[in-house]
């Protein structure tokens, strides 16, 4: 999938504490960071684990599998650089690994969205230096 932007996008400010979820994206794999103390995957990626306070950690390949927690419909996109894609699906996924993460529903009629349904990751090529991670119905 390669969606087209009319404006320039927003980047990551944070770019050494979020590469690996970034070079996984770019892969079309879904990485999380994962706690080599308690064992949890987290999202975001923080320099510390939420649950234990480890700062021990790692990342790992995730199935990107899960189901939409929650959703609202974006009319009016607050950046201009997403004005061409609204409507659009700004969605809650919690993920079968144990994260919750914030992303977009594609590929999907916006009557069709129901909460608790399966979604699956799909890759958003939209630069050649940025993939975004969205899902859509499994
Ligand atoms: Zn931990």
């Amino acid at each position: 999938m390669t969606t087209e932007y009319n404006k320039p996008l927003p980047r990551p400010i944070s770019v050494e504490l979020t590469r690996p979820f970034w070079e996984g994206a770019k892969r079309h794999e879904l990485m999380m960071p994962r706690c080599k103390t308690c064992d949890r995957f987290f999202f975001y990626p923080r320099e510390e684990c939420p649950s234990c306070f480890s700062r021990d950690i790692g990342w790992a390949k995730v199935s990107g599998k899960g189901r939409l927690h929650t959703y609202t419909i974006v009319h009016q996109p607050a950046n201009a650089a997403f004005r061409k894609e609204a409507p659009h699906v700004y969605a809650v996924v919690q993920l079968d690994e144990g994260p919750r993460m914030i992303s977009n529903v594609v590929e999907c009629d916006l009557d069709d969205l129901e909460v608790d349904m399966p979604l699956e990751p799909v890759f958003d090529d939209v630069t050649a230096e940025w993939t975004l991670v969205k899902f859509k119905p499994a």
